[in-house]
């Protein structure tokens, strides 16, 4: 059987993410979606929030598991099984920083293999960090992230939490 991963932080996940995700899962029999647990930066949700919303996005995709991890994602793939690494690429600023770390994770472990997968032009200037900014500004997000993920950012960012009876 052949498995991905899909590492990131998905602080949270997007349309983005969903589209790299369902489409890496139509070409792998395992998809991991792999939501790293403590990565280098600040987040606004924790992990299981961050798990709870992509498992919600891409529930009805029977081949996709979402978990969380840590350590080193060539490590972690490697433990699981997979034998390849998806990653998404938008616009040319992502290339620098995914060959460099395609370069070391091939060192580091050599059976693995990363494949980056091009975004859909409609998300190329799509960011996780971008998006909650514009949510916590009041900005339109509706078309970027599932209804239940935007939902989310605003409970979080705005303080709209659904109301007490
Ligand atoms: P990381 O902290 O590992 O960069 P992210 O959650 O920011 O994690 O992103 C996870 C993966 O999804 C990365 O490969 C990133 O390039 C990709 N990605 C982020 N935004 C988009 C997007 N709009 N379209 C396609 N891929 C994306």
């Amino acid at each position: 059987m052949t498995v991905a991963v899909y590492p990131g932080s998905f602080d949270p996940v997007t349309n983005g993410h969903v589209d790299i995700a369902l489409r890496a899962a139509r070409l792998f029999e395992k998809l991991i979606v792999a939501v790293y647990d403590l990565p280098a930066k600040r987040l606004l949700f924790d992990t299981n929030e961050r798990l709870d919303l992509f498992r919600r996005a891409v529930e009805e995709i029977p081949n996709i598991e979402v978990v969380a991890y840590t350590g080193l994602t060539v490590a972690y793939a490697k433990d699981q099984g997979a034998t390849v690494i998806v990653r998404g690429l938008r616009a040319s600023s992502d290339f620098e920083y995914e060959f460099e770390m395609a370069m070391m994770n091939r060192k580091l472990e050599p059976d693995v293999d990363v494949l980056c997968m091009m975004t859909r032009l409609e998300y190329q200037f799509l960011s996780a960090s971008l998006l909650k900014e514009v949510s916590q500004l009041g900005g339109e997000v509706s078309s970027l992230v599932p209804k239940h993920v935007e939902a989310a950012l605003e409970e979080k960012l705005r303080g709209n939490g659904p109301k007490e009876e």
